[in-house]
């Protein structure tokens, strides 16, 4: 929708074929509901993905453009904490107002058309869709990748692409939980608890995040995970040994945990992992992590009981076995493949004519408004270099 409008907006005759019944489907879900549309701090450290690409299209279209953009249409921002809603807190507010400046600059919605088949024609496009065939002397590919595929994103326009002689890099679900071993997850299913997570593939620390995790009963999700999600997954699909520690006491060194520990055993010498941890851990949580630590739970505990319950809340290893799944992402990693487009127009550098924008290029971002201020900017270079000869 941006890119159609940046087009028209400069004269170009435009038409959106959009597969679903409603246009900008996976908007209404973003920020839950919300749309956290871009954020205050937009930094090369928030995305991942092919950087010099990144580079390229932020410079053309900042956080500033996005927020006057969306002024100029209708969208009055909201900041809460860096993020960046419409005033509203109603993501439709976002589709409305885009979807009232198609109309506005006559572009062409055709709803209920999926892509069938797209091939150079007579020095433009043959578009084939299940609502009919059109022409096109450009076409911008702006649709998405695999995430929430019910949302429509559902992948059916690689294939083209594939056909057009583009190359893809892996394309893997991320802002997602993780299947994990190494915990009881079922008895812990559910619990949500402030915690500290590190990312750690072959050995190695690559990142850590704090915030609020969320146990399920396949391994672990919620934002902490979602911010870690896109190494992880190019670890795992790389076969690597993916581990992520959790630090269920954030605030607290392994030794402040240890003199708590020792202090609350003062106070009951006869107690049990259970009467330790009441009231510092979330009771669910407490028959885990004494598992994981090698306590029984009706035995008092020694010292060396201690110990490993203290190093268990300090750094709970769980092994991660896979991604929750593309229907449960928020966004993908990976897409068409940036050597084969210019980074400056998005333009195909194999077929002149075919441009790209959104999820489906090489960058991906963490939550906080990443994505779509990529989508945004990216649709904006798009529309801008479409139309030149
Ligand atoms: C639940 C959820 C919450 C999110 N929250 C946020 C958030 O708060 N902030 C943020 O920055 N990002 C968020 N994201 C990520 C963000 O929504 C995406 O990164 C962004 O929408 C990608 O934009 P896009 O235009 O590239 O692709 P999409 O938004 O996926 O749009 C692609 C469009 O192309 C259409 N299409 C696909 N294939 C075909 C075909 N063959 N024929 C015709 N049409 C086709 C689809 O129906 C769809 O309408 C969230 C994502 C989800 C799923």
């Amino acid at each position: 929708m941006m890119a159609a409008v940046t087009a028209a907006r400069r004269g170009l005759s435009v038409l959106v074929t959009e597969q679903m019944d409603k246009p900008g489907k996976k908007l209404y879900a973003t920020g839950n509901g919300r749309c956290n549309f871009t954020n205050a701090v937009i930094e090369k450290r928030c995305f991942h993905g092919d950087e010099q690409l990144l580079e390229a299209v932020l410079a053309q279209f900042s956080k500033e453009e996005t927020l006057s953009f969306f002024h100029e249409i209708g969208v009055f921002p909201k900041e809460k904490n860096g993020y960046y809603y419409p005033n509203s807190m109603q993501a439709s507010s976002v589709v409305d107002a885009l979807v009232a400046e198609m109309k506005k600059d006559k572009v062409n919605l055709v709803l209920n058309s999926g892509l069938q088949t797209v091939d150079p024609w007579k020095n433009s496009f043959l578009i084939k869709t299940t609502a009919g065939s059109f022409y096109g002397k450009q076409v911008i590919f702006a649709t998405g990748l695999m995430a929430s595929p019910k949302l429509g994103s559902d992948g059916s326009a690689l294939q083209i692409i594939k056909n057009l002689g583009h190359h893809f890099m892996p394309v893997l679900p991320v802002l997602c939980g993780f299947e994990a071993r190494g915990f009881e997850f079922k008895k812990a299913s559910k619990v949500r608890c402030e915690a500290e997570l590190a990312l750690f593939v072959d050995g190695k620390c690559m990142v850590t995040e704090r915030g609020e995790l969320q146990f399920a009963d396949y391994g672990i999700s919620g934002i902490p995970v979602f911010q870690i999600s896109s190494p992880a997954a190019h670890a795992l699909y790389e076969k690597k040994e993916t581990v992520v520690t959790i630090n269920f006491l954030p605030d607290l060194s392994f030794r402040e945990i240890k003199k708590e520990l020792h202090f609350r055993l003062s106070g009951n010498p006869d107690g049990t992992s259970s009467v330790l941890l009441s009231g510092l851990l979330n009771q669910n949580l407490v028959v885990p992590v004494s598992k994981k630590a090698g306590i029984s739970m009706n035995r008092s505990l020694d010292e060396q009981a201690v110990h490993n319950l203290a190093s268990v809340l300090h750094e709970c290893p769980v092994i991660l076995t896979g991604m929750h799944g593309f229907s449960f992402a928020q966004a993908c990693a990976g897409g068409i493949k940036t050597e084969e487009i210019h980074i400056k127009t998005l333009e195909s550098g194999l077929i002149p004519g075919i441009y790209f924008a959104g999820e489906i290029l090489d960058v991906d971002g963490i939550c906080g408004g990443y994505n779509l201020q990529w989508a945004w900017a990216s649709g904006y270079v798009a529309g801008s270099a479409v139309g030149h000869d």
